[in-house]
C-alpha cells in the first residue's frame, strides 16, 4: 500500500502589494519595502501549518524590463529574508509570460499566468497542498480569480490596488493583520 500523505494547508502570496510595495515592475533588491504587516502574518501562518507560497505574474520578463535571472535573483533573496526571521517561503511561482508581449519564448497564454490557477496546483502537486484548506491574498482580481479557479478555502483582496470591485468569492480587507486575524479564528487545530 502507498504511504499516506498528510496534506497541508498553503497560504499563497501573490508577491508585488502584499509583500513588498509594488513600484510597478520591481526588480532590484535595494527597491523592496516590505508590506506592514508581512512578518507578523507569516509568523501567526507559519504557527498554525501553513505552508506559504508566493504566485507572482511577472509579465516585466516579456516586456522586456527585467530578465527571467533578475526575477530568481529577488526571490532569492526574499526567501532568505523570511528564513532569516524563521518563517521559511516553502517557495514561489512565477509567471514571465505575457499573451501581448515579447518573442516567441514568452509572448503566449499560459495555464500559470492568474487567473489561471496554474501555479497554485503546480505547488500543490510539488509541496503536498490541500488547496480547499488554503488561503491566497491578493492586491488584484486577476489573484482572487486564480484562488477561485483554483479551488481554495478563501481569498482576499487588499484594498487600494483594484478602483472597483472584483468578480469571483472573497473578503475586502484594508491590512494584512485582518487576515491574520482571519487565520487565528478560523484554522481548525491540527
Ligand atoms: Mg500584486
Amino acid at each position: 500500500m502507498p504511504e499516506e500523505t498528510t496534506l497541508s494547508p498553503a497560504l499563497f502570496l501573490d508577491r508585488d502589494g502584499v509583500i513588498n510595495v509594488d513600484t510597478n515592475f520591481l526588480y532590484k533588491i535595494e527597491d523592496v519595502k516590505w508590506i506592514e504587516g508581512i512578518f507578523s502574518l507569516a509568523t501567526t501562518a507559519t504557527r498554525l501549518g501553513y505552508k506559504m507560497v508566493v504566485v507572482t505574474n511577472q509579465s516585466g520578463v516579456a516586456r522586456g524590463h527585467f530578465t527571467a535571472e533578475d526575477v530568481e535573483t529577488l526571490m532569492d533573496w526574499m526567501v532568505a529574508e523570511f528564513a532569516a526571521r524563521e518563517v521559511p517561503l516553502t517557495a514561489y511561482y512565477y509567471c514571465p509570460f505575457h499573451p501581448g508581449h515579447g518573442d516567441e519564448r514568452y509572448r503566449r497564454e499560459h495555464e500559470d499566468r492568474k487567473p489561471s490557477p496554474g501555479m497554485l496546483l503546480r505547488g500543490a502537486r510539488e509541496h503536498a497542498l490541500d488547496l480547499s484548506q488554503s488561503v491566497m491574498i491578493g492586491d488584484r482580481c486577476t489573484d482572487i480569480g486564480a484562488a477561485n479557479n483554483g479551488g481554495l478555502r478563501q481569498a482576499f483582496l487588499i484594498a487600494g490596488t483594484e478602483t472597483g470591485p472584483c468578480s469571483g468569492s472573497y473578503i475586502p480587507v484594508d491590512k494584512l493583520a485582518e487576515v491574520e486575524q482571519w487565520l487565528i479564528a478560523n484554522t481548525p487545530a491540527q
